[in-house]
């Protein structure tokens, strides 16, 4: 039995890992639990798995009454708060960590895991985003399996395990264009955040779902390869695939092309980061070719897609860059769903925070921090003082 701690169990990647979880209970059993404020479904889930540790990050939900209820009702479990909570609790140990915070909040958690657990499921991209160089030496150092279950880095862990890095010529994600892949770029700052959230093909958290409409979560993405699989930038490829059947593809170096297809369900990478290196038989669905029908590949239009250059050129540069990208486009992305700001905004924001921040080339963690901070409060204040 493996005892599995889920960060951001309450998320669409959290609900989806505890899915998995419910269907092999003769192979995992939950050790801890962690949310931010979502008290109502984690008491479901706490009723469900009960763990040994629950952490809530936000204190305002510590101090309702339904948590005060949660900790009498359920006196063996024990109940951490705030950010220092979700960190301890991270730091106990348990086999597998899935980490599945949403965004810069991540990062913390996901480096206290190295300490405590054996295989870290990663699905915190930002975790690489902003801090690659560093963690991927201290898992390694410690050495913590870091299986990823982003699900186009899932499929490209999975094709190339076999292959020697000088076999590989290139990796190609593929995107599927996001919510406004057919919108005319003319009519982009008019976009609403009713319009950019309705995903074609993935059902995800309204951030990845903003991220999938901008192609900045490919960026991420892109940045998130290159750490994972120590591949240069000209090795990584684009390309958008509007059925989303291929989740990514590899190009050895004698010209062929390995394609790993499946459903668009997060359950299969969860299960794979989970199990790997097992396949293992379940129940969620096969893919159907013929339903399927006619499978789709173009080159992406940068005109209505400039984050994901952006990206390509913020981890080409480095150092505290893609740090500053990243806070830069978090805050842009809830000022647009908060309509604060337009869609368009988001990528201005980005671009103007990104020239207004002192570059670091080798940051160590606590520089990746204060950048951080640094480009929050840029960005935050481009927004609100309308200099976007
Ligand atoms: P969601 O927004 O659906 O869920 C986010 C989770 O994080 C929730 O459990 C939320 O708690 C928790 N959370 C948010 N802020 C904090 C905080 N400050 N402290 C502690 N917990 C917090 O996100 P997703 O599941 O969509 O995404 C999670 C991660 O996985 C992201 O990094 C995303 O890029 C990545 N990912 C997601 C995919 C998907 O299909 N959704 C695919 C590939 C990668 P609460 O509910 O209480 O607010
Ligand atoms: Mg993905």
């Amino acid at each position: 039995m493996q005892r599995v701690t889920v960060l951001g169990s309450t998320g669409s990647i959290g609900v989806s890992s505890l899915k998995v979880i419910r269907s092999l209970p003769e192979r995992f059993s939950i050790c801890g639990l962690a949310c931010n404020s979502n008290l109502k479904l984690l008491s479901e889930q706490i009723s469900e798995f009960m763990p040994a540790v629950v952490a809530v990050g936000d204190r305002s939900a510590c101090d309702s009454s339904l948590f005060r209820e949660l900790k009498s009702l359920y006196k063996n479990i024990e109940f951490l708060e705030g950010d220092s909570g979700i960190r301890e609790l991270a730091g106990r140990p348990c086999d597998i960590t899935v980490s599945a915070i949403v965004g810069s909040a991540g990062l913390v958690p996901s480096i206290a895991a190295l300490d405590s657990c054996k295989r870290l499921a990663l699905a915190n991209k930002e975790t690489l985003v902003m801090a690659g160089d560093i963690f991927i030496k201290m898992a390694a150092d410690r050495g913590v399996e870091l299986i990823p279950v982003d699900s186009e880095h899932s499929a490209v862990f999975s094709l190339i395990h076999n292959l020697e890095q000088d076999e590989i010529e290139r990796i190609i994600l593929t995107a599927s264009g996001g919510s406004l892949r057919d919108y005319p770029v003319a009519e982009l700052d008019n976009v609403t955040p009713e319009i950019a959230l309705k995903h074609p093909t993935w059902s995800m958290g309204s951030k990845i779902t903003i991220d999938s409409a901008t192609m900045m979560n490919k960026g991420l993405e892109v940045i998130e390869a290159h750490h994972l699989f120590g591949l240069d930038y000209d090795r990584i490829s684009v390309i958008i695939h509007p059925e989303s059947v291929v989740h990514s593809m590899v190009e050895t170096v004698d010209g062929a092309v390995y394609a790993h297809m499946g459903v668009t369900d997060m359950v299969f990478p969860i299960m794979g980061a989970l199990t790997w290196p097992e396949k293992t038989r379940n129940s969620f669905g096969r893919l159907d070719l013929a339903k399927a029908g006619s499978l789709n590949f173009r080159a992406h239009d940068n005109e209505k897609y400039p984050a994901l250059d952006m990206c390509y050129a913020a981890g080409r540069k480095g150092g505290n860059v893609p740090v500053v990208l990243n806070a830069a486009n978090e805050i842009a992305v809830y000022a647009f769903l908060d309509r604060k700001s337009g869609y368009m905004d988001i990528v201005r924001t980005v671009e103007k925070t990104m020239a207004r921040v002192a570059y670091i080339a080798n940051p160590g963690i606590e520089e990746i921090f204060e950048s951080h901070r640094e480009a929050v409060d840029t960005a935050l204040s481009l927004i609100r003082e309308k200099k976007i």
